[in-house]
């Protein structure tokens, strides 16, 4: 729990949250390299100059992976989706929600929506057709 603006402390689960509260965002560095939380340093210069910069509306589909026998902490989900986004400056990597199987594709338009896996009540990051 904090009001914070700062990155430092911005764990992976803090980001759902505020994915989910206020929209996503992602971290850039001052070199416009983009990278997720939890980062304190840019994954490609090294920058500790992080700041949020609100993430894109919607991100493109690049790849996935259908899942019909899953880890135990996500049997109840089965089969699902998983896929990377690409959102210009980042990737992301969730779960599709909200559409047919057979309609999952490469180049599909999604956007961000959090969500809680049936399985084990946590929050997951969900990739929803826009
Ligand atoms: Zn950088």
């Amino acid at each position: 729990m904090s009001d914070s603006n700062g990155v430092e402390d911005a764990g992976f689960d803090e980001w759902l949250e505020a994915a989910e509260e206020d929209g996503a965002y992602y971290l850039e560095c001052e070199n416009g390299h983009g990278s997720l939380p939890p980062r304190r340093v840019c994954p490609d210069c090294g920058s500790l100059d992080l700041s949020k910069v609100e993430m894109p509306e919607t991100g493109e589909i690049e790849t996935f992976n259908v899942t019909h026998v899953p880890t135990p902490a996500f049997e109840e989900d089965a089969p699902y989706a998983t896929a990377i986004a690409n959102f210009g400056p980042v990737r992301v990597t969730g779960q599709v929600v909200g559409v047919d199987l057979s309609a999952v594709e490469t180049g599909l338009d999604v956007e961000i929506q959090v969500t809680v896996s049936e399985t084990t009540g946590e929050r997951v990051l969900g990739l929803r057709p826009a």
